[in-house]
């Protein structure tokens, strides 16, 4: 395979996003007029801050200290040998402190904010994943932080409210609407533009507007970097595809841009959640249309109305209903091949990795695992490297409490 795309993506990464943000039609900053200046604020420091040697010494100081990188390859001896002849490897961002890949972003989003004087960071959570990564570059860099959340999350979600509170960031219940992750995106950007001189605005993936998803990527990146280095160091070729879950797709972009100039096949999986109906998945690229929102233009799932429609997946991490515009983007270029699982291929993985490996794995993670089970079975002989993007002690109760302790997957 794949000869062609060496001339194709030698100079991808520093041609897109171009200067507006966007990688084709997709991208920008779709802004109220107010946070127009806030933003470009983030853009112009940021883009002068990515090339001072004092910020990448310090970022690369606090990964190997605090956040414990880099986290290693591992082959799945066992789990590949039940499979066949394919070979499973996985890159273990759950090894990397707080147990996922999403203080890779947090931590460089915290020092960004150090570095422009701020004094507080502000965000929105969903699951609570994002709030808790955040909480603690915040207490890490002595930050104030105030994380928005829906009441209806904060009930389902009390161990991260508990982690947020416990790495001292207030935690603002909101009340209005459904009381989820909409709603909480709102009150958080009304929050920002009260008091956009003192602080800056946080996101949690490869979505929103510029600079965030080239931001977000050049912070993920590390992952891929690593991860084909260890990879070409354990078995002395490149791996023959990567394989990543996308939610917002920011575990899945980092991965990804360490090979998009490499003979290597990437796929990208998606939520498929229940089945394809409305509401029942994720699956943005599989099923979405062109469309902006969260002040991005991108693929996303819409209702009939136009506006963002409801979406499912058994992994909280992944039912977002749009997906960042990089994805979008190379989707179209067909550079990365967008597929999906289904929650019972997902919690099938969940169980086969933790019993053939001892690695309890996220429920988004786990759609990964399970769409490189299913490659393998297709593609004998060859070797996988999946990014495991965390661990799944969040996901226990709920796996128990809907799926016992896995008795039919052994
Ligand atoms: C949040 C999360 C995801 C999904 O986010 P991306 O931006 O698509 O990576 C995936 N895995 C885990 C463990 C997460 O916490």
């Amino acid at each position: 395979m794949k000869k062609g795309y060496e001339t194709e993506f030698n100079t991808y990464l520093k041609e897109y996003p171009d200067q507006r943000g966007y990688f084709g039609q997709y991208g920008g900053a779709h802004l109220p007029p107010q946070l127009i200046p806030a933003f470009e604020e983030i853009t112009e420091a940021y883009q002068t801050i990515c090339h001072s040697a004092q910020f990448i010494s310090e970022l690369r100081r606090i990964r190997r200290e605090f956040q414990g990188r880099p986290t290693p390859v591992y082959h799945c001896e066992r789990l590949s040998r039940m499979l066949g002849t394919t070979q499973i490897y996985l890159k273990r961002e759950d090894l990397n402190h707080t147990g996922a890949h999403k203080l890779n972003h947090c931590m460089g989003e915290g020092l960004l904010a150090k570095f422009m004087g701020k004094k507080k960071i502000i965000a929105e959570t969903g699951a609570g994943q994002h709030g808790v990564a955040l909480a603690t570059a915040a207490a890490y860099f002595g930050l104030e932080c105030d994380i928005y959340m829906g009441e209806v999350d904060i009930a389902k979600q009390a161990p991260n409210v508990s982690r947020m509170k416990i790495l001292g960031a207030n935690v603002i219940p909101v009340t209005h609407g459904l009381k989820t992750l909409k709603e909480a995106v709102d009150a958080a950007f009304e929050g920002y533009m009260q008091e956009y001189e003192d602080a800056i605005y946080c996101i949690g993936s490869v979505v929103g507007p510029h600079p965030f998803p080239l931001m977000v990527r050049d912070f993920q990146m590390i992952v891929g970097i690593e991860a084909k280095d260890q990879f070409i160091d354990m078995t002395g070729m490149l791996p023959d595809a990567v394989v990543a879950c996308v939610g917002g797709g920011s575990n899945a972009i980092g991965m990804f841009s360490a090979f998009l100039n490499e003979p290597v096949e990437i796929y990208g999986v998606e939520p498929m959640g229940k089945g394809p109906d409305m509401g029942n998945n994720a699956a943005s690229i599989t099923f979405g249309e062109k469309g902006i929102m969260h002040g991005f233009e991108s693929i996303m799932l819409k209702d009939s109305s136009g506006n963002p429609a409801p979406v499912y997946s058994v992994a909280s991490g992944l039912d977002y209903p749009s997906v960042g515009p990089e994805h979008a983007f190379l989707h179209e270029l067909g550079r990365v091949k967008y597929d999906s699982v289904s929650d019972e291929e997902a919690v099938e993985a969940f169980f086969k990795l933790s019993r053939y490996e001892g690695i309890i794995p996220a429920l988004e993670s786990s759609h990964g695992v399970a769409y490189a089970m299913k490659l393998a079975k297709e593609k004998k002989h060859s070797a996988i490297l999946v990014n495991l993007s965390g661990r799944g002690d969040k996901d226990m109760d709920y796996v128990i409490e809907h799926y016992g302790y896995g008795e039919q997957y052994k």
